[in-house]
């Protein structure tokens, strides 16, 4: 892998995400040689994907360049390498680039779409985490309203029109709201031909209400917020199958759509190596300790969301968000630090900062520890916080000027099918499954 040999420790991140970055920085000017290792060159900052899905953002201005976050950094090397294997006894990685060995690894590779083994869902339906998959959903979003407008059959134009979003969190809520914000703004304008009233966006949630991780009054503000937009919300229904046209629930409900969003579950992103039972939680997180330490393993850390440290605070482990990966990420390269010097490391502790949803213009939803508000304010504070943690200054000032466009001109510019997606597409499909 072209890595020289070197005196220092070597440390091994995988994955450039939020966390694995939040480390790397930490790392950086230490006595440490510190190789990071993405299938990506880019860091993907996943809160505003579905912007990218929707035409609100063009999807350079939310993925940044890893090299160039962590230039300039001594004894620091990125490749761009998909992790395979990793050999714990022998303290070897393999990838598909080829093997290294690590003094202390740091497992940071994210969670990715869990199905829960619905075949049909996962065959059929979208998903939302990856830019590629961002910009299918966009693509297939816009070639539902060009078919819709070729055919006479009433019943498939309905169905092309129809949108179903399956789970109630924060990407749902947003997704369902941008939706609803095209149908009003935009469809009318672009396709003056086609009766673009009759197209529904349904919101799905098997609870019984949604934004489930926030307050109930959190809850209450977004739900009707999306009704004044008009989306349909179903609450109480859990989605059983999708064969790609028809979406069968545990009730009478059926819907008849061409799109079905899977955001109802998420599952962290394995190692090879690193899956024994006695290892994992649920949803395949890898169990660590105060200090982000994988039970049992020597050397091998995990943070985000693959980890799971269960304390008394969080008994489920910490919620699979960009705070806890950051914050652990800077914790854990003190720790690592203190541990080559052959000091104590200091456990981790969760400052919550608070949790907000967008709806739509002027539309938010913010809990923080002590307070909690909803509407305008809400949403300018959502806007600041999502360009503040946006990484580079390029990213921030784009996507301020497309969000500053967009509202004054009601518009979404990037509504193009640059790469056509083909429903049936098993090939990009299966590429996809690799992102
Ligand atoms: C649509 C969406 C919206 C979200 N909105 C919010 C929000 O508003 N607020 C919030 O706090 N959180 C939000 N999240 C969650 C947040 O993005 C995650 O919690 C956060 O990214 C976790 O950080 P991480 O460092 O653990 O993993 P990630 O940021 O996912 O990074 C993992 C990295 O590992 C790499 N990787 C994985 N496997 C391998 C491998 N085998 N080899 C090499 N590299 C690998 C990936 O390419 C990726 O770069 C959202 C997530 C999604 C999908």
């Amino acid at each position: 892998m072209n890595i020289p040999q070197s005196s220092y420790p070597r440390i091994v991140i995988i994955g450039g995400g939020f966390g694995g970055i939040a480390l790397a920085k930490k790392l950086s000017n230490q006595d440490a040689q510190v190789v990071l290792l993405d299938k990506h060159n880019y860091h993907n900052f996943q809160p505003l994907l579905y912007q990218v899905s929707t035409g609100g953002l063009e999807p350079d201005s939310i993925a940044y360049p890893i090299r160039k976050v962590l230039q300039g950094y001594p004894n620091f090397y990125f490749r761009l390498a998909n992790v395979k294997e990793v050999d714990t006894d022998k303290k070897n990685i393999k990838t598909n680039i080829g093997e290294m060995s690590y003094d202390y690894l740091v497992v940071a590779t994210g969670s990715e779409t869990n199905y829960f083994g619905n075949k049909g869902i996962e065959n059929n339906g979208m998903a939302m985490k990856t830019i590629p998959q961002a910009l299918n959903l966009r693509s297939l979003i816009l070639e539902n309203f060009e078919q819709a407008l070729l055919t006479d059959n009433l019943h498939e134009r309905e169905a092309l029109m129809n949108f179903v979003i399956v789970g109630g969190g924060p990407t749902g809520v947003e997704l369902a709201g941008a939706l609803a914000e095209i149908k009003k703004g935009i469809l009318p304008k672009d396709y003056p031909d086609l009766d673009t009233r009759r197209a529904q966006i349904n919101l799905i949630q098997s609870g019984d209400r949604i934004l489930p991780a926030m307050s109930e009054q959190a809850s209450e503000k977004a739900e009707g917020f999306l009704e004044k937009l008009g989306v349909n919300v179903w609450k109480n229904i859990r989605v059983t199958n999708y064969d790609g046209k028809v979406v069968t629930t545990d009730c009478d409900t059926v819907f008849e759509a061409a799109t079905l969003v899977w955001a109802a579950g998420v599952q962290a992103v394995g190692v090879k190596g690193l899956d024994a039972e006695n290892l994992l939680a649920r949803g395949n997180r890898l169990k660590v300790d105060q200090f982000n330490q994988v039970q049992g393993v020597d050397g091998v850390f995990a943070l985000g969301d693959v980890a799971q440290m269960e304390t008394e605070a969080y008994p489920k482990g910490h919620p699979m968000m960009a705070q806890p990966a950051i914050q652990q990420g800077r914790n854990l390269g003190e720790n690592l630090v203190r541990l080559l010097d052959g000091e104590p490391m200091k456990p981790f502790k969760y400052r919550d900062k608070g949790s907000m949803a967008t709806v739509g213009r002027n539309k938010a939803v913010v809990d923080m520890p002590n307070i909690r508000y909803q509407g305008v304010f809400a949403w300018f504070v959502w806007m600041f916080v999502h360009l503040y943690f946006l990484i580079g200054f390029r990213n921030r000032v784009v996507v301020f000027i497309n969000w500053v466009y967009n509202y004054i001109r009601f518009d979404r510019e990037a509504r193009l099918i640059i790469r056509p997606f083909k429903k049936q597409n098993r090939v990009e499909r299966d590429t996809l499954k690799q992102d």
